[in-house]
């Protein structure tokens, strides 16, 4: 499994590009910022694997600015070099914050076209087939009322651990704010008690910022929830 994590923009969100090596099928996480890089290790990872990438889909956490704001850019170039694909993905609860991208950036002084239609709405616990990659779609309510945290399933075919890709729910000994709109510290701890830590312990977790940590340590170590 092609697996390229790195942190994007000022807030340094972590976008992440999966790729089924068998297949050239492959997703992008969270493109928040910095298309022009996102296209760059796009054509990058093509060339080490010496086939046609096809990006089905653009995950998205929640729709926080940070998250959101190279979408449009991703989508529109990668339609004019590859054609098709990249349907930008979403939980509905957070449509009205994705329509909001423009005032979410004015705050920061910052300009954002506006955004596209979000293409598909997810469903708590939808299943995504990509090439051999197998996601799940888990929920989570609290950062924002429509954060959800994306299960990437194991699978020795292709050296694919559990992966869990926890946005700004879970992070290393940490969990979201919750002061902004839609947000609730009491609904984030039941998502992350309620639906996280019911993983493995041996679940790696790509948090939307900072470092790679484990269930099984944040069950143990996370002063906010363990
Ligand atoms: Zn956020
Ligand atoms: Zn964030």
């Amino acid at each position: 499994m092609i697996n390229v994590s790195f942190p994007v923009g000022a807030f340094q969100c972590n976008c992440h590009i999966l790729v089924c090596p068998l297949t050239g099928d492959g997703v992008i996480i969270d493109p928040g910022d910095e298309p022009h890089k996102i296209q760059q290790l796009l054509a990058e990872i093509e060339s080490n694997l010496g086939k046609p990438i096809s990006i089905q889909y653009l995950f998205h956490t929640h729709a926080h600015f940070d998250h959101i704001g190279a979408t449009r850019s991703v989508k529109e170039s990668i339609l004019q070099n590859r054609g098709a694909g990249a349907a930008i993905c979403l939980h509905r609860q957070d449509k009205r914050l994705y329509g909001f991208l423009r005032l979410q950036g004015a705050v920061l002084l910052r300009r954002y076209k506006k955004p596209l239609p979000v293409d598909h709405f997810y469903e708590d616990d939808e299943e995504f087939f990509v090439g051999r990659l197998k996601f799940s779609i888990r929920h989570t309510p609290g950062h924002t009322a429509g954060s959800v945290c994306l299960l990437l399933h194991e699978n020795s075919e292709i050296q694919c651990p559990e992966i869990l890709f926890s946005g700004d729910t879970l992070f290393y000994r940490g969990v979201g704010r919750t002061d902004l709109p839609g947000g609730s510290a009491e609904t984030l701890i039941k998502s992350v008690r309620q639906r996280l830590f019911v993983l493995e312990d041996d679940t790696v977790v790509y948090p939307g910022h900072g470092g790679k940590t484990f269930i099984g340590y944040e069950r143990r170590n996370n002063p906010f929830v363990s």
